[in-house]
């Protein structure tokens, strides 16, 4: 994992070593905070291109008004920031995580009318979140003993620092239970998502993935479902359980860093019908090529709106 030299913060590319942060960071203390993560993609025409920038950072906009922090600059300031630190680093290819927080302020859980607050754009080049033979062979599910909190505790539409300690606990217990990625719960059991990927399942020829009002509304679901209705498949969006989910022919998991990565097993129990048991099924693998063509610039009608680019010097 390379990371960039250059970061931006607070409106300029400075070097890494130099962007320093006070202990008295509000944020750090409670979690008050909204970031986003976004890939940069080698083109197939050549140079770099970072998917669906706009729709990133409008999330990262809705997600500090739901936090009601002013983040101190404009959409455009945002984009030209993030192409300026992919430039100063040379990365084609790459994660990107702008970040956005209550700075060094008063340390009391009210931040006050007018806290300051800092901006961060960082890069560093990642591979598949859930790695290789996650994305090539599926990977393995835990349904975690942790819950998603109730939706007036956790606000599921904002990607907020501090919501993430639930994504990390369950992270851990899957890690240490020999699984590679926890499935979440709501508080009244039905299935939401991974811990920074949402949850699709195949189910004689339904495609299905878990509703708006559970689950972060993920720009690769976004993604997934706009490509599938082009080809005249409606995604239904719906509860369902866990055991709905064990005999579902085929699931998927989508997210920036995870991309398209298909489940072989969950809680022990292998996914999938007879021919493709514990594999990839057909609607994965189609997904997952067709993902992977608009990523890197070669369906053109995603291609237009969705790839700005780098033009690296
Ligand atoms: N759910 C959660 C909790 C996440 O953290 C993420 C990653 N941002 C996703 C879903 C997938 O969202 P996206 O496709 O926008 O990366």
């Amino acid at each position: 994992m390379a990371r960039g030299t250059h970061v931006w913060f607070n409106g300029q590319v400075v070097l890494e070593a130099n962007a320093r942060i006070s202990l008295f960071t509000h944020a750090l203390h409670y979690g008050v905070g909204a970031f986003e993560g976004i890939r940069a993609y080698k083109q197939k025409k050549g140079g770099g291109a970072v998917f669906r920038l706009t729709d990133h950072l409008e999330r990262l906009f809705e997600s500090c008004k739901i936090l009601d922090v002013k983040i101190p600059f404009t959409i455009d300031e945002l984009i030209a920031g993030t192409r300026a630190v992919c430039q100063a680093n040379g990365f084609e290819e790459c994660y990107i995580r702008p970040i956005c927080y209550v700075g060094d302020g008063p340390l009391g859980v009210n931040p006050g009318t007018t806290p300051p607050i800092d901006v961060a754009i960082l890069n560093w080049e990642w591979g598949n979140y859930l790695g290789d033979k996650g994305i090539n062979e599926g990977t393995r599910l835990k349904i975690s003993s942790f819950i998603r909190p109730h939706v007036n505790s956790s606000m599921t539409k904002g990607k907020i620092t501090g919501q993430y300690v639930n994504s990390v606990l369950a992270k851990r217990e899957a890690i240490n239970s020999g699984y590679d990625e926890a499935l979440l719960l709501d508080a009244e059991g039905y299935l939401t998502e991974g811990t920074g990927e949402n949850l699709f399942m195949v189910k004689d020829g339904i495609v299905k993935t878990t509703g708006l009002n559970s689950v972060l509304n993920g720009i690769t679901r976004r993604t997934v479902m706009e490509y599938f209705k082009h080809k005249g498949v409606i995604v239904q969006e719906t509860r369902f359980t866990r055991d709905e989910l064990w005999c579902a022919d085929e699931i998927f998991l989508t997210g920036t860093a995870a991309e398209i990565t298909p489940v072989k097993e969950i809680d022990n129990r292998l996914i999938g019908k007879a021919s493709h048991l514990g594999k990839p099924g057909p609607i994965t693998q189609e997904t997952q090529k067709a993902y992977q063509d608009i990523v890197h610039g070669t369906l053109p009608d995603y291609a237009k709106n969705w790839l700005t680019s780098l033009e690296l010097k």
